[in-house]
C-alpha cells in the first residue's frame, strides 16, 4: 500500500479534512499509479485517498478510515446516497421519469467529492445517464460505477472522459450502453431542451444555470429586448422569449450555436424568425452594436472562465470587468443585466468588485437585485469549497 506524507506546511489544512490533494502539499510523491489507493498521513494518521492525476491535483481523500481496497459495494453505496439525497428533494422528481412533473428531469445525480468521491460527475437527463471522469484513476472504477447505475433502468448510458493531457474532453464514442435517441428532449419548468448526449464534451445545455433561466422567463424578460452574449445553444434566449420578450438577439462564436438555437426555438414552438442569431465574436458584436446605437433591456452575459477572440484573449479573472463594461454601455437606463462567471479562480466578492469598478468606470448607477450560485443538486462539501465554481448576479441599471 502507497503511503503519502503531506508537507508539515499543509498539516493544518488536511487535519482539518481538506479532500484534494495537490501536489505541491506533497515532496516525494513517487510515480502516481493511476486508480491506486493511498494511505496520507499528517503527523498522523488522517485517512485513505484515490490516486488520479487531475488538472486540479493527483487525487481525493475519500474516507478517514485506513481502506486496503474499494469493494465495489462501496461505490455503490456513495452512488445510492447521492440519489437519495436528490430523490428526498421534492424539486427534482426523477423517480418516476417516464413522464415529467412538476420541475425538470434533467439534474445532476453525483457531484464529485460533494457526494464523497471526487474525479466523477453523473448527470441524469430525460431516464438517461452521464458519467464524466476527471482522472484516468477513477476511469479505473467505471466497471463498478456502471454496474451500480444498472439498477435504475435507464435508457441510455453515456461516458465522458476529461482527462486528456491538458484536462479536457477526450473525443470518442461516448455510448456506453441501452437505446440511443438522437435528440432526446429534456424538460425544466416551462422549457425543452433537444440534446445530443454523444456529441462531444458538451450536451446542450448547463444544468447549474436552471434557476437563472427560470427567473428570467418569469421575471425579466416579459416585453423586453434581450441580448444574450456567449449564447451557446441558446438556452437564455429561449428562456425570455418563453418569458415574452419582444426579441431575443443570441451572439456566439461557433458555428454550430445557429442551427442549435434554431432547433431549440422550434422544439419549443417559438418562430426563430423573430429572433437575431449571430454568429459572430462577442467583442466584434460590441463594437457593431457601439456603431448602431443599439440598446437592450436586459443584457446577459455568461462568458467561458477563457475565451479566445481575434483581438485579444479574455480571461474571467482578468477582464470580467471590460466585459462588464459592454454590456452597460448597450443597457436601457433602468434595465437589467445579467452577470454570470463559472471561473473557480475568485469569489463572489471579487466578483462583486469587478462590477462594482465596471459601473464606476462607466459613471452608472446600479443594484443588484438579485445572486445566485450553484443549485442544490451540484452538492458542495466543506472539504473542497473551491467547487462552488459559478456566481450569478441579477443586475438593475438606475
Ligand atoms: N450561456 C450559455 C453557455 C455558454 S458556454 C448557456 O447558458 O447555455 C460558452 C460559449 O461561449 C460557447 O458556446 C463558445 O462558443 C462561446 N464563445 C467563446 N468565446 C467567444 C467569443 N469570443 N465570442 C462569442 N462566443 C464565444
Amino acid at each position: 500500500m502507497k503511503t503519502i506524507t503531506i508537507n508539515k506546511k499543509h498539516h493544518k489544512k488536511y487535519n482539518r479534512g481538506y479532500a484534494l490533494l495537490s501536489d505541491d502539499a506533497i515532496d516525494n510523491i513517487g510515480r502516481v499509479e493511476e486508480g491506486e489507493l493511498a494511505h496520507v498521513y499528517t503527523n498522523e494518521f488522517i485517512g485513505t485517498a484515490v490516486l488520479g492525476t487531475e488538472s486540479k491535483g493527483i487525487g481525493w481523500m475519500i474516507s478517514n478510515e485506513k481502506l486496503e481496497k474499494l469493494d465495489s459495494n462501496y461505490i455503490n453505496d456513495k452512488i445510492d446516497d447521492a440519489m437519495e439525497k436528490r430523490i428526498a428533494n421534492k424539486k427534482f422528481d426523477i423517480m418516476n421519469s417516464a413522464e415529467y412533473h412538476s420541475n425538470t428531469n434533467a439534474i445532476r445525480v453525483f457531484n464529485g467529492i460533494g457526494d464523497g468521491f471526487g474525479g466523477i460527475t453523473i448527470d441524469y437527463y430525460a431516464n438517461n445517464y452521464v458519467v464524466s471522469f476527471y482522472s484516468e484513476g477513477v476511469y479505473k472504477y467505471k466497471k463498478q460505477i456502471f454496474d451500480s447505475l444498472s439498477k435504475f433502468e435507464y435508457t441510455a448510458l453515456y461516458e465522458k472522459k476529461r482527462f486528456s493531457e491538458t484536462g479536457n474532453y477526450i473525443e470518442s464514442n461516448d455510448f456506453v450502453k441501452g437505446e440511443e435517441l438522437n435528440p432526446i428532449i429534456v424538460k425544466e419548468y416551462d422549457l425543452q431542451f433537444p440534446l445530443y448526449l454523444n456529441d462531444g464534451a458538451m450536451v446542450g445545455m448547463f444544468l447549474d444555470q436552471r434557476e437563472v433561466r427560470r427567473r428570467v422567463a418569469n421575471k425579466y424578460a416579459k416585453n423586453k429586448t434581450v441580448l444574450n452574449t456567449f449564447s451557446y445553444t441558446g438556452a437564455f434566449s429561449l428562456a425570455a422569449a418563453v418569458g415574452g420578450a419582444s426579441k431575443t438577439t443570441s451572439v456566439d462564436l461557433a458555428k454550430r450555436s445557429l442551427e442549435k438555437t434554431r432547433e431549440v426555438f422550434e422544439v419549443n414552438n417559438i418562430d426563430w424568425k423573430e429572433h437575431d442569431i449571430h454568429v459572430m465574436d462577442v467583442f466584434e458584436y460590441f463594437r457593431y452594436a457601439n456603431k448602431k446605437k443599439l440598446k437592450f433591456d436586459l443584457v446577459i452575459l455568461d462568458p467561458p472562465s477563457y475565451a479566445k477572440s481575434k483581438k485579444f484573449r479574455f480571461s474571467a479573472a482578468k477582464n470580467y470587468t471590460e466585459l462588464m463594461q459592454s454590456a452597460i454601455k448597450l443597457t436601457n437606463d433602468k434595465g437589467n443585466i445579467i452577470a454570470s462567471t463559472n471561473c473557480a479562480n475568485f469569489d463572489m466578492k471579487k466578483f462583486k468588485k469587478f462590477v462594482d469598478e465596471a459601473f464606476k468606470n462607466e459613471n452608472k448607477k446600479y443594484n443588484i437585485l438579485e445572486q445566485y450560485t450553484l443549485p442544490e443538486d451540484f452538492v458542495i462539501s466543506k472539504s473542497y469549497p473551491e467547487a462552488d465554481y459559478l456566481k450569478v448576479l441579477i443586475i438593475e441599471m438606475l
